[in-house]
C-alpha cells in the first residue's frame, strides 16, 4: 500500500502546496487514512470536472471546514441514461488541475469507478425524494448520483463533504442518504453561483450557442422576478409558475419542468405559505441541445 506524507498545511500566502494526484481507489483511501492518522480531518468535494467558479467556491469552503481537502473529478457514467450527453460532456483534466493548484491537497481522478464488465448490480435509491423534478425526466439519474456518492464516501472516508445547491434535489438526496445509511460524514450545502449576467454557472454552458446563451438568461430573470413577487406577498404558485414557463418558452427554451416545491420534501406547492424552491430544467438548441437546470429558494 502506498504511503503518503500529509504534513504541510496552507503556506503563508494561504495557498496550499501542489496537490497530490491520486488515480486509484487504493491510493485515495491510503492518502485519506494517512491524513486521519496524523489527526487531520478530510473534506471532500465531488465534481464531474470542467471546473468553474461555482465548483471552486465549494473547494474554498472545504478548506475552511477540513484540515485536508480532496476534490474528486470523475464523470459518473452511472447517472447518464443511453442517449443523454455522457459522450459530449465537457472534459478538461489539464485545465482542472491548473484551477485546483493551491486550493486543495489532493485530486482524485480515477479512470473508472465501476467494473468494466458491466457487473455493477447494487444501486442506492432515495424513494420519494428522487421522484419529482430531475427524477421525472431522468429516471436513472439519482440512483446513479447516490450510488457514486456512496462509493466516494467509502473510498475517501471523508469527515465532511461539500455540495452545491445548484443541484438542490441532489443535495437533499445526499443529506438524506447520509442520515438513513449512517455515513459518518457532515454534508455542507453551498449557495448557487451565477455569472455576472445571472446565468447559473454550469460546465454545460460552454455548449450553448451565443443565441441560446442569451435566451437562457430568461431562466434567472424569470426566477428573480418571481422571487420579488413572492417577497411582495404573491402566493399563487400556479399563476407564478405559468409566468415563468411562458418567459422561458418565449426565449426559445424547451421547458422540461418548472415546479414550485416545498424546500424540505420537494412536494408541489399551490399556495406559497412556507419556504419553497422554484426549480427549472429547460433545453436550448433543440434535440441534442443543452439541458440547463437552475433554482431559487424563496420565502413568503
Ligand atoms: P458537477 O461537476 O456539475 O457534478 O458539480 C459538482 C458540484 O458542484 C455539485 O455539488 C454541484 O452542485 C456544484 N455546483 C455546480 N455548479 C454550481 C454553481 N453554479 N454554484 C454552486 N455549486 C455548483
Amino acid at each position: 500500500m502506498a504511503k503518503f506524507v500529509t504534513s504541510g498545511g496552507a503556506a503563508e500566502d494561504g495557498k496550499k502546496p501542489d496537490p497530490t494526484i491520486l488515480r486509484s481507489k487504493e491510493e485515495m483511501r491510503s492518502w485519506s487514512r494517512a491524513c486521519r492518522q496524523d489527526g487531520k480531518t478530510v473534506a471532500l468535494v465531488p465534481t464531474m470536472g470542467y471546473l468553474h467558479d461555482g465548483h471552486l467556491s465549494l473547494v474554498r469552503c472545504a478548506a475552511t471546514r477540513g484540515d485536508k481537502v480532496v476534490v474528486s473529478v470523475y464523470v459518473n457514467e452511472g447517472q447518464f441514461a443511453p442517449g443523454e450527453d455522457l459522450d459530449v460532456y465537457p472534459r478538461d483534466p489539464k485545465g482542472d488541475l491548473a484551477k485546483l493548484a493551491g486550493l486543495c491537497d489532493a485530486i482524485f481522478m480515477p479512470e473508472a469507478l465501476y467494473s468494466s464488465d458491466d457487473s455493477h448490480q447494487t444501486w442506492i435509491e432515495a424513494q420519494h425524494l428522487q421522484q419529482p423534478l430531475c427524477g421525472g425526466s431522468r429516471p436513472i439519474f439519482f440512483r446513479g448520483v447516490a450510488t457514486v456518492v456512496a462509493k466516494l464516501f467509502n473510498i475517501v472516508e471523508p469527515d465532511i463533504a461539500v455540495f452545491g445547491k445548484k443541484d438542490y434535489q441532489q443535495w437533499l438526496i445526499v443529506r438524506r442518504m447520509v442520515q438513513d445509511l449512517d455515513f459518518p460524514v457532515e454534508v455542507v450545502g453551498m449557495p448557487l453561483l451565477r455569472e455576472e449576467d445571472g446565468l447559473a454557472m454550469s460546465s454545460r454552458n460552454v455548449r450553448l450557442s451565443a443565441e441560446d446563451r442569451t435566451g437562457a438568461l430568461s431562466i434567472s430573470r424569470g426566477l428573480t422576478k418571481m422571487k420579488d413577487a413572492v417577497q411582495q406577498g404573491a402566493k399563487d404558485a400556479i399563476t407564478l409558475r405559468q409566468q415563468l414557463v411562458d418567459e422561458i418558452s418565449l426565449s426559445g427554451g424547451d421547458v422540461d419542468y418548472v415546479e414550485v416545491v416545498d424546500a424540505r420534501d420537494l412536494q408541489t406547492v399551490k399556495t406559497i405559505e412556507q419556504d419553497v424552491v422554484v426549480a427549472v430544467a429547460a433545453r436550448y438548441g433543440g434535440v441534442g441541445g443543452v439541458r440547463l437546470i437552475d433554482n431559487m429558494e424563496m420565502s413568503p
